[in-house]
């Protein structure tokens, strides 16, 4: 049941989860409510997209912009870019046609930020609500024309995470042969099914859209199984490219894969899932290690990167991913806790030099 902001005590929620500001807003004339999270501005600007969706709750609204915002500080801090992390989340139905006023207010809310808060579009959003941002507010990316769709990049990124976990894992970064299940078939799930097709990987693909399914089998000769059977497929590698929380109990007692990588944010459906996974001996390359290229792309609006360099970073998830993995193995730790220390560390080192100046 739905519950008003007014009268929340989201201060509780945010004092656990260590964020510097979280603000709810309202414009009646509109019909916005919205809030806006930033988790950390130690490294830079808070940068993180802005959700439309039909919460349940507000309690679920706060939550999600709480741990969305956090999952950007460490997927910034991680890829080496000089940007915290924030989200934004709005409160309602993502198909309204009403859109200039909502996301007008929206970018006046954005812009009471000052600038530590950059937005961008995400679920339920598109870069014409962007545009409608950004008569508010320059605090803004993910216009038409702008760093265009990132789903290609981030999939290039995974693929590069791929290839490094393959190594760790036999030895040798060359797909080809390898088994990979992909988990959805949209936007970042094709194009990882393009590129792995491209390098001779044998694909199983599932999507709830079975036409989206069909599309790969047709071009990249993959099988398509069952959605609800494509955690338990005889594969090499499974990559979650759809929905978080699906690393949880019941996809544990049924993965075949001695590897899990994919685009999808949060798969753990808890941190103990990320344990459960090293002591099953299965190498897992956490979700923001290896879906990172979405917010680098970004840097060609943000900071007017060219596409080489651009390119470079997204390349060099592959140099990241086999250094989380070994120092998790020398540790011995699970990876998704080695990743979250690196991040941590820089984060640390970040907050010891502002203090030191
Ligand atoms: P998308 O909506 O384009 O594709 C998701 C696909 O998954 C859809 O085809 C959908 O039908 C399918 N799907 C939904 N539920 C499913 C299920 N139970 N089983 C199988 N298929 C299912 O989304 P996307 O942009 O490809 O993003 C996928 C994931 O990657 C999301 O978690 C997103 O947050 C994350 N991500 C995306 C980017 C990006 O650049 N697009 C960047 C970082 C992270």
């Amino acid at each position: 049941m739905s519950r008003p902001l007014a009268g929340r005590n989201i201060r509780a929620l945010y004092a656990e989860s260590e964020h510097e500001e979280v603000a709810l807003w309202a414009d009646p004339s509109s019909g916005y409510r919205g809030i806006i999270a930033v988790h950390s501005t130690a490294l830079g600007p808070a940068v993180g997209g802005t959700r439309f969706w039909n919460y349940a709750s507000d309690e679920e609204a706060s939550l999600d912009a709480l741990r969305l915002s956090r999952g950007m500080t460490y997927k910034s801090a991680l890829a080496g870019l000089p940007f915290g992390g924030g989200k934004a989340v709005i409160i309602g139905d993502n198909r309204t046609p009403h859109r200039e006023q909502l996301f007008r207010a929206h970018g006046r809310f954005v812009e009471s930020f000052g600038g530590c808060y950059v937005t961008a579009e995400d679920v339920g959003t598109t870069p014409a609500d962007m545009e409608y941002v950004r008569m508010e507010t320059s605090y803004v990316a993910g216009l038409a024309g702008g760093s265009g769709n990132p789903s290609p990049v981030t999939a290039h990124g995974v693929f590069r995470a791929m290839q490094a976990a393959a190594k760790h894992r036999w030895g040798n970064d060359d797909l080809k042969g390898v088994r990979v299940a992909v988990q959805g078939c949209g936007s970042t799930g094709y194009h990882l099914a393009k590129e792995l097709h491209e390098r001779g990987a044998k694909l199983t693909v599932a999507d709830v859209d079975a036409a989206r399914a069909e599309r790969a089998a047709h071009e990249f000769g993959a099988t398509v199984v069952a959605p609800e059977e494509i955690v338990e497929v005889e594969a090499d590698i499974y990559a979650p490219c759809a929905l978080g929380g699906v690393i949880n109990d019941r996809a544990l007692a049924r993965l075949k894969a001695e590897v899990v990588v994919g685009s999808a944010n949060n798969q753990l459906g808890e941190e103990r899932h990320g344990d459960a996974l090293e002591e099953l001996g299965v190498t897992y390359v956490p979700d923001y290690l290896a879906n990172a290229g979405g917010i680098i792309n970004g840097c060609r609006e943000l900071l007017g990167w060219g596409v080489a360099e651009t390119l470079e970073k997204v390349r060099a998830i592959y140099d990241t991913t086999l250094l989380v993995l070994a120092l998790a193995k020398t540790e011995g730790v699970a990876a998704h806790r080695m990743a979250d220390r690196l991040a941590e560390s820089r984060l640390a080192a970040a907050a010891g030099a502002k203090s030191d100046n």
